[in-house]
């Protein structure tokens, strides 16, 4: 419900960061609040009869007034002018209902109440000023509370008004402090939510090559140490596939490297699309070179998925250059660890599969080979 409602406050708060938002939306809804509660008031003027009233009346509807322009100047993107406008016609606005209608109505409470709101909707406030304002606040309820009795205010109204006015300043602080106090709250929720949203991003892009949105280095190295660690406590194996395009420079020097770009852009959805299985990584380990990472698997399971993905980018049919007959392949180094609980570094594996493919490439390419722990 507070969602669909949210539209009433929302003026001017789009496209800002969420601790604007959160101060622009703060100011709006005590602008609304402050709308809401002088309507019950100005209600009972005209059905008791205007004239009397005459000077209250016209008081809040400037007020009011006062606290739509609030809404107005979110909505313009004036959000400095807004506030501002709302702290003053705020504290200005309970002195003179004070003045009209003595302390015995509790108008001058809302001081107390507003007070400690209107202090989240600055920006950058020194805690001392934070400890300032309701002070100063506190002051001008008691002169309020001592200096406008019923004897001196502007209008003289039955004690028993006075009563239900009194009561109903007090219905409103208390409603005041339960509503902002919520709305608060669930600000700070939305901003954590988002908080923990944009991290995720942000890890995601931290890990992810953008080229050809495989995992970046970063991720590999993470994926490998955790990986290993976990397969070396269960003693299940662990196999690393380094994958290396043929003779990728000349087809960069005669092709262009957004060409070059696009050939890689191709392998790496091809090894994606290739190796399937839950728990694998596929990753561009730098330049040209890709590496696969599975985990719980042997070295003939690991061969055989070599071997798929030499053939799936064989079947590309990427034409390696212009009028050549040959095509786009790559090479492939495979190692494997059977037991990891022999102590295996990461780095090691690494080592070893691409001994394994320097063997590959010193074979006569397009071809895997493996390297033995
Ligand atoms: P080999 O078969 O021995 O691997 O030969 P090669 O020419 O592929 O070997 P080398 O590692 O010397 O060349 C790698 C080339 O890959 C160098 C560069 O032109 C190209 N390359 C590396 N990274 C990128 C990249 O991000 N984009 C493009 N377009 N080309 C890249
Ligand atoms: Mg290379
Ligand atoms: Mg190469």
């Amino acid at each position: 419900m507070v969602n669909n409602l949210a539209w009433l406050w929302s003026a001017g708060t789009q496209g800002k960061t969420s601790r604007v938002r959160r101060k622009i939306a703060l100011t709006n809804q005590v602008a609304i609040f402050g709308c809401v509660t002088v309507l019950p008031y100005q209600l009972f003027y005209l059905v008791d009869g205007l004239s009397p009233y005459t000077g209250i009346f016209t008081v809040n509807l400037v007020f009011m007034l006062a606290y739509a322009a609030v809404l107005y100047l979110n909505y313009r993107g004036e959000s400095t002018t807004a506030r501002n406008l709302l702290v003053g016609s705020g504290c200005v606005h309970a002195l003179a209902a004070t003045v009209f209608l003595s302390s015995a109505a509790g108008g001058h409470l809302f001081y107390f109440a507003v007070a400690g709101f209107l202090a989240l909707v600055h920006e950058q406030m020194r805690a001392s000023r934070f400890i300032l304002l309701p002070l100063g606040v506190g002051v001008l309820y008691c002169v309020c509370q001592f200096v406008f009795t019923p004897e001196r205010a502007l209008l003289t109204l039955p004690e028993r008004y006075l009563q239900i006015m009194y009561a109903l300043s007090v219905f409103g602080v208390l409603t005041l402090s339960a509503v902002f106090s919520y709305l608060f709250h669930r600000e700070i929720d939305m901003a954590e939510q988002e908080m923990t949203r944009n991290n995720r991003v942000l890890e995601e892009l931290s890990s992810t090559d953008t080229l050809t949105s495989l995992a970046n280095r970063r991720r590999l190295d993470d994926f490998l140490e955790r990986a290993s660690q976990r397969l070396q406590r269960r003693f299940q194996p662990l196999s690393l596939i380094m994958c290396d395009v043929d003779h990728f420079k000349p087809y960069n020097d005669l092709l262009g490297h957004p060409a070059g770009d696009a050939c890689l852009q191709r392998i790496a959805d091809t090894l994606r699309d290739t190796v399937c299985r839950q728990g694998d990584l596929v990753a561009r380990y730098g330049g040209e070179e890709f590496a696969v990472v599975l985990p719980n698997t042997d070295r003939l399971g690991a061969m055989q998925v070599a071997e798929t993905l030499r053939l799936a980018v064989q079947d590309l049919s990427l034409p390696h250059v212009p009028g050549s007959e040959q095509q786009v392949t790559i090479s492939l180094g495979v190692t494997s660890v059977a037991t990891p609980a022999t102590t295996v570094t990461p780095a090691e594996l690494i080592r070893r599969a691409d001994e394994a493919l320097y063997r590959a490439k010193a074979n006569g390419r397009n071809r895997v080979e493996f390297s033995e722990f």
